[in-house]
């Protein structure tokens, strides 16, 4: 699932230390994270690892600042400052017409990553199977190990990754806790339908399970495609934990502020985990994510706009390039196929695109269980500013498809 590069530790230290996490050494670094090192040692473009390299909004970023300022610099209630869950439940409402109580329903967390991490661990059990559709963000692997799950993939199939029903049925059974969604889709581009929920939904109510669906990328979406949340699904409202950040609506995937939205009883248990592992995330930024989730709706149609213009630009780039690409409607990143390149797969690949061409991107293979699945596959961003996109282009240009 993983390139190991990291050393392993000295034989003498080995034998002489106490063993590890048996949970731990069963997975290894992020490869999107490594990605992004290797990318500042080779000096390359990196359009591996997803986040923004043009500044966020100024009325937020002030908007800390008066924050620190006004000495907003002790703990939140663990469970997310009430200015900020109170603006998290009016959004929800505002975008999919959803009502929560942020009193009893939401917990803000450090970032989505933690929120999903903290969700599983308060609801997995030894035993638990939860279903996680294939490529998955690279995540979703080790939160399953951590939690205790075992895992059962449903592929999504390219060109357009559509599902088999029967295959996603055939997922579930006695033993299922969980369905991890994720829509908007990383890193396919896939945006699920209203039937395709609809299905999924059946599942769930049938064996019992919840929907975990992480909506981070609710907002980056195209060609008329529709953002659907699976909590406006019927009978998924108390069965959804709605995982979502401040991270790429905004452009701070560095503030590390997300919420979980879960019925009553679920967040009592996401809480109890939460407040043990982080205790709250940084009070100062969710005051600002109270500003940042009252922002007009010509926010979001700007951002939905301008990421388009960056979707179509490295689309035209990289299919120059000699990548067959897979148009995504949804997220921003581009999965490619690199066959036309003749190299034996995509670690190869991606290591002499960093270190060659001096282009960072995301090795396929990191997004399956099995690496085989994946060595056709590597994943670009476009969250870039256009001097970025250009600079890539440059570079690219002295690529050859074989
Ligand atoms: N979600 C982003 C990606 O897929 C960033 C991952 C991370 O490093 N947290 O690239």
């Amino acid at each position: 699932m993983a390139l190991k590069t990291t050393p392993a530790a000295p034989a003498s230290a080995a034998a002489t230390s106490p063993r590890l996490s048996v949970k731990a050494e069963q997975f290894t670094e992020s490869v999107i994270r490594e990605m992004t090192r290797l990318a500042i040692q080779h000096n390359a473009v990196n359009l591996s690892q997803g986040f923004p390299d043009f500044p966020a909004p100024a009325e937020i970023k002030n908007a800390a600042k008066v924050a620190i300022d006004a000495d907003i610099n002790q703990y939140a209630i663990t469970w997310g400052a009430k200015k900020f869950r109170d603006a998290i439940a009016a959004n929800f409402l505002r975008t999919q017409g959803v009502s929560v109580d942020p009193e009893r329903e939401i917990t803000v967390c450090c970032g989505s990553t933690e929120a999903m991490l903290s969700s599983m661990l308060a609801i997995i059990n030894p035993g638990d199977e939860v279903v996680v559709f294939e490529p998955f963000y690279e995540n979703y692997g080790p939160d399953a190990i951590l939690s205790g799950a075992s895992p059962r993939f449903v592929k999504l199939r390219p060109p357009d990754w559509t599902f088999d029903p029967d295959e996603l049925a055939a997922a579930f059974g006695p033993k299922t806790k969980a369905i991890i969604l994720n829509t908007p889709n990383n890193p396919t581009g896939k945006v699920f339908e209203r039937a395709e929920l609809e299905l999924i939904r059946d599942l769930c109510v049938k064996w019992n399970v919840f929907g975990i669906t992480d909506e981070i990328y609710e907002h980056m979406l195209y060609d008329g495609a529709r953002h659907i949340s699976l909590a406006t699904i019927d009978g998924m409202r108390d069965r959804a934990i709605t995982i979502n950040a401040l991270s790429k609506t905004y452009s701070v995937t560095g503030w590390r502020v997300g919420w979980a939205i879960a019925a009553p009883e679920v967040t009592g248990a996401i809480r109890k985990v939460h407040d043990f592992v982080t205790v709250g995330a940084a009070a100062p930024l969710q005051e600002a994510g109270a500003v940042a989730l009252q922002v007009p709706n010509s926010y979001y149609e700007t951002l939905a706009r301008d990421y388009l213009v960056r979707r179509d630009r490295l689309l035209g780039i990289l299919t120059a390039a000699g990548f067959r690409c897979f148009k995504p409607r949804g997220a921003y990143y581009i999965m490619t196929d690199i066959s036309a390149f003749g190299f034996p797969d995509d670690v190869a690949f991606a290591k002499y695109l960093v270190k060659e061409i001096g282009v960072a991107a995301v090795p396929g293979s990191s997004f399956y269980q099995n690496s085989a699945d994946g060595r056709a596959h590597v994943r670009f961003t476009f969250c870039k500013k256009e001097s970025t996109l250009q600079a890539a282009a440059e570079r690219l240009a002295k690529l050859h498809a074989k």
